[in-house]
């Protein structure tokens, strides 16, 4: 006999469980869950059957309880794999995001550097070998927008997300003038004690290598009321024929133009496997950025659309981020440098030439219209689906 209460409790306990082992995926725990309860056995690990067994028991022996008391210690949760962490809490992206704890991800938290010889990586080691950091640390607190008991509350990292809705407005963007990032790491992270909360990789591997609560260190003023992301790309120069963009880009006969990583920007830990970047724009890009005429090759398409998706979470999760970028009075992005009473008042997308006069980053290749306009579209109601769809 299997009455109305345990039915319910064993739907609940899919849910929650995951159908562990059971081909995974959320269309098919819901599938398994309208079967008959009769039947769940077959589709069952035998841990999760026999919460099922337990629960049926209970259910017949009077009201059941809790059912947090029914999980199977050690059971394990199941994770997207396009998730970012928001002071300690997930929240989906709808796009492979690889956090700093995953396998192949980038840890902003550890004091030693990746990328050296094993026995030099030690915060001694590195001191030794004459690299010119300030503290082991490469992220402090967001001091600057908190008032002095805030910060006693949150100095040991134990962020309530309210707060941090309250007090972060900006997404500041960059591109890395590394090329991929785990050079970009390499960089920021071993060489110059910097950090940064997302890099963006030439195949649309996002990755998150600090919870968003920290204070990156990566645009000056910006920083205490900024998230941060550095995009691959080699970047903008006055000169056409630059070297790093005939090193890092070759256009066949056919006017095809792909990314050419170059063997000094080894290892590339490029995730998608052979992946042949392209830039979205075969032709090379030119435009003005704070008086100088630059140029510059264009993103890649699955860069572009990894950060549409990851814009429209982060407006979606942050009520002080607009969904809007800083506009010329015509109503284009802005060239040059925003005033410090525009950029005290700015909330939204902005980038690093918008803050600083000394940076031309993400460049005039950037599509602003494009990333904007995806993420607004991601951001409607009906748009929600696409935003929310898990992606294998
Ligand atoms: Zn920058």
């Amino acid at each position: 006999m299997v009455n109305r209460w345990s039915k319910i409790w064993v739907k609940f306990l899919l849910l929650a469980v995951g159908l562990v082992g059971v081909g995974g995926g959320c269309q098919s725990v819901e599938q398994e869950a309208n079967r008959e309860a009769s039947s769940l056995s077959e589709v069952l690990t035998p841990a999760a059957a026999a919460i099922v067994e337990a629960i049926d028991v209970n259910a017949e022996a009077g009201a059941p309880t809790m059912v947090m008391e029914r999980i199977v210690p050690g059971t394990p949760i199941q994770r997207y794999g396009d998730e970012i962490v928001v002071a300690g809490k997930l929240f989906r992206t709808g796009t492979p995001v690889v956090l700093w704890m995953d396998e192949d991800g980038y840890d902003g938290y550890r004091v030693e550097r990746l990328f050296s010889e094993l026995d030099r990586a030690g915060w001694d080691e590195t001191m030794d070998d004459g690299v010119r950091l300030d503290s082991p640390n490469r992220y402090g607190m967001r001091a600057a927008v908190l008032t002095r008991a805030e910060q006693e509350r949150v100095r040991g990292g134990g962020w309530d997300l309210p707060t941090l809705q309250r007090v972060v407005d900006q997404f500041v963007l960059h591109y890395d003038v590394s090329g991929t990032s785990a050079q970009c790491f390499k960089r920021l992270h071993d060489d110059r004690g910097l950090s940064i909360h997302f890099m963006l990789d030439v195949d649309g591997t996002i990755y998150q290598t600090l919870d968003l609560k920290e204070r990156a260190w990566h645009a000056t003023v910006a920083n205490s009321r900024s998230i941060g992301i550095e995009i691959a790309n080699i970047g903008a120069y006055e000169n056409p024929d630059a070297e790093p963009l005939r090193e890092w880009y070759e256009t066949d006969d056919a006017g095809v133009t792909r990314l050419t990583i170059p063997a000094h920007a080894r290892p590339e830990r490029v995730r998608t496997a052979d992946f042949e970047g392209r830039p979205a724009r075969a032709e090379i890009v030119t435009g003005k950025v704070n008086g100088a005429e630059l140029f510059q090759y264009d993103f890649t398409e699955e860069q572009y659309a990894a950060l549409a998706k990851l814009t429209a979470s982060l407006c979606a999760v942050f009520p002080n981020i607009a969904c809007d970028f800083p506009r010329d009075a015509g109503g284009n992005v802005r060239e040059t440098t925003l005033s410090t009473a525009e950029f005290k008042a700015f909330q939204g997308i902005i980038g690093h030439s918008h803050i600083q006069t000394n940076k031309i980053d993400p460049g005039p290749a950037f599509d602003w219209e494009r990333v904007i306009g995806e993420a607004r579209e991601l951001l409607k109601p009906d748009g929600e689906a696409e935003l929310l769809s898990t992606e294998s």
